[in-house]
């Protein structure tokens, strides 16, 4: 088996080309920063058999930021037989950046100049006859995502494997002398070492590389003698100089003006007085499309599974099912599941692939960007802007991607905030208690909606802000570093592949995780609620004694009660609400929205109440995963301790201090 990596600066079509390759379904997406681990996919060609390693995205070799720490230890450190490093064939001289780097780690590599389709619209030409001649490795164009260029770059993969030297930048002499020097006494200690590599980092005095090479080939390198340079820059001004030499040679503009359209709209969408405005009202019309046409959907899937009610009942008592059980099963689960499906899923299959859309069309890094400066203002990173928008589809992503952020300070304060966004999860609870208690069945409801579900997302993203400062203030004190945030091109969605993967791997990975998270709790609630200690069940007691803790924020012991049940899976908060009210009271067959809304009605729940249980489910800790991953990721329980107690108590106050001053107010009217 032969191990390939696959590697690249961000958002050049490296996961394209990986589930082209491997036939897998990794997520793809229009913003950099995506892949923040490696991936490991199989395939063969022509009676060899390849495992695939695809990396995360990377502008350099020699930068420290952790992610791009993962594919440079892979390159240095790790065994494999050859490299396809990917580039866009609109920004080639950048990418010849990182290939010049790679060739000083190794000759086995395999140019792959992708999105040459790009290229061909904005008549861009390529001569790859004469890069591959240049760079004396095989050179293969691709258009990744009609997989074009594929088979040829399987057929060249053998060649790549056998390249005995590649192109090496040539410094002046002086410096070309040392670097051979260093070589030659790094290879006498290790022949593992990519001596070239390393040779010039340690010439450029980079003691975090001289820490890493000693740590990992238990050498110790104070023996090797390093001639100083005399000017710092130089290494990096010869290889500039290279990269913008080759790509001289090898591209054609036919139009020196390419990118005139692209930067007029991004003034527009990134300027300081239209950028967040417009991407206000984008947000807005994404959410009201959801909301009106969500509604109708959801009615039907209500009746439908309300009618096969009655059938599944008449089929258990044919069957002699003893009455406990066909209440578990009807009463507990079923009605439940249902619930949940019909709820969850209209609103999922209209939200994701939109948001999906946004992705593939490189918008959404643009509200990165527009949010930069107040990430900088709160003494925060603005790279913390794009996790936040991942932490929309999902916390437990946003804190994964939270690696892209270079230091340590700004990674905590983003992985402590990233709760503030609701995810997926969330959403549908939000929109369901609006439209249940927020809106009447006027014409305008919609954009009524529309404007708290925005206000409440606001408030999430304010909260966001203003704890990252407090942070940066107290526990996190530092300097915000300075970054550059790429802006990719805009990209023409690929709209049936966007419904499709918008639908297989949110939609219904979400809503399964809800069903099969819905069904042990169903039970559980079942259970807790028919067994009897005294007088009242055991959900019963359990509910009287969060009850007054839980009036005290405007909520109540149920509520408080399904939000620490519903600490595995966010969506399933509202049901467990749901389905304690109905084991608490007598079973009434409830069908549609309105009738639940009925139910919450039944049991105390005011215009207050609904709007607590919206901003608790905004701000409170995190679901099970997202506080794994944190573990996972800070290596410490204290900091993942520390994300489950801010939110939380911050969603405390904000229910406490509303709860009061609509009590006082109404007191006062
Ligand atoms: P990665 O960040 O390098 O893994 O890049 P992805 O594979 O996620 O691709 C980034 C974006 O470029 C996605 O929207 C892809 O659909 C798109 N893409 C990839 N290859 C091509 C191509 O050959 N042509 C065009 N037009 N788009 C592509």
């Amino acid at each position: 088996m032969k191990r390939i990596a696959l590697v690249g600066n961000p958002n050049v079509g490296k996961s394209t080309i990986f589930n082209v390759l491997t036939g897998m379904h990794q997520h793809t997406g229009n913003w950099p920063g995506k892949t923040v681990a490696q991936m490991i996919g199989f395939f063969s060609f022509q009676e060899e058999e390849y495992e695939l390693v695809d990396l995360p995205g990377t502008y350099s070799l020699i930068s420290h930021s952790e992610e791009e720490s993962v594919t440079r230890d892979f390159l240095c450190l790790k065994e494999y037989d050859g490299v396809i490093v990917v580039c866009d064939s609109l920004c080639l001289e950048r990418n010849l950046n990182l290939v010049m780097q790679i060739l000083d780690i190794t000759p086995h590599v395999l140019v792959c100049v992708n999105l040459l389709d790009e290229a061909r619209k904005k008549k861009v030409q390529i001569d790859l006859k004469e890069l591959e001649r240049l760079l004396k490795v095989p050179v293969v164009g691709t258009e990744a995502r009609k997989k074009k260029g594929i088979s040829n770059l399987e057929k060249r993969l053998p060649e790549m494997m056998q390249k005995k030297e590649g192109f090496q930048t040539h410094y002046p002499d002086k410096i070309e002398e040392k670097v051979k020097k260093v070589e030659k006494q790094l290879e006498k200690v290790s022949d593992k070492i990519p001596s070239r590599f390393f040779a010039l980092r340690l010439l450029e005095e980079d003691s975090f590389f001289q820490k890493e090479i000693e740590n990992h080939f238990q050498i110790n390198l104070s023996n090797i003698s390093v001639e100083k340079l005399t000017e710092k820059d130089t290494l990096m001004q010869v290889e500039m100089k290279e990269a913008e030499n080759i790509a001289k040679k090898v591209i054609t503009l036919e139009n020196e003006s390419f990118q005139e359209k692209e930067k007029k709209i991004d003034l527009l969408l990134t300027n300081k007085k239209t950028g967040i405005p417009i991407m206000l009202l984008l947000t807005m019309f994404i959410f009201w499309l959801t909301i009106t046409g969500a509604n109708y959907p959801s009615e039907l899937l209500f009746n439908f599974f309300a009618g096969l009610e009655t059938p599944i009942l008449e089929g258990l008592s044919y069957l002699s099912c003893p009455s406990w059980l066909s209440s578990l099963l009807v009463g507990g689960i079923y009605k439940t599941l249902t619930w949940v499906i019909s709820v969850m899923l209209p609103p999922m299959a209209i939200f994701f692939p939109l948001f999906t859309l946004l992705e593939d069309l490189g918008v959404l890094p643009r509200i990165a960007f527009n949010l930069d400066r107040c990430f900088q203002k709160c003494k925060a990173c603005g790279k913390q802007a794009l996790c936040m928008m991942m932490g929309f589809g999902c916390n437990a992503a946003g804190v994964v991607g939270i690696r892209i952020i270079d230091s340590k300070r700004e990674r905590m304060i983003a992985i402590l905030t990233n709760a503030f966004v609701p995810c997926n999860g969330r959403f549908p609870t939000m929109i369901l208690l609006i439209s249940m208690f927020f809106v009447g069945t006027s014409k305008f409801s919609s954009i009524w909606e529309v404007l708290i579900l925005t206000g409440i997302i606001l408030f999430g993203i304010l909260m966001t802000f203003w704890i990252s400062w407090l942070l940066s203030k107290t526990l996190l004190k530092g300097v915000p570093s300075s970054f550059t945030l790429e802006l990719p091109p805009y990209r023409k969605p690929q709209i049936i592949k966007v419904i499709i993967r918008s639908v297989f791997d949110k939609t219904l990975h979400i809503l399964g995780r809800a069903v099969i998270v819905t069904i042990p709790a169903g039970i559980l609630i079942w259970i807790l609620a028919n067994i009897k200690v005294g007088n009242l069940s055991i959900l019963a007691h359990f509910n009287q004694f969060l009850d007054s803790f839980g009036k005290l924020i405007g909520l109540d012991g149920v509520i408080l009660t399904a939000f620490l049940l519903g600490f595995p899976a966010n969506e399933i908060v509202l049901p467990i609400i749901l389905m304690s009210y109905l084991n608490l009271g007598t079973i009434t067959d409830y069908t549609s929205i309105s009738e639940l809304q009925r139910l919450l009605v039944d049991h105390g729940w005011t215009i207050l109440t609904a709007l607590n249980v919206i901003l608790f489910s905004l701000l409170h800790f995190p679901c099970s995963t997202t506080c794994l991953t944190i573990k996972k990721e800070t290596g410490s329980w204290k900091w993942m301790i520390l994300a489950i107690l801010l939110p939380t108590i911050c969603g405390i106050l904000v229910c406490f201090t509303t709860n009061l001053i609509f009590k006082l107010f109404t007191r006062l009217v």
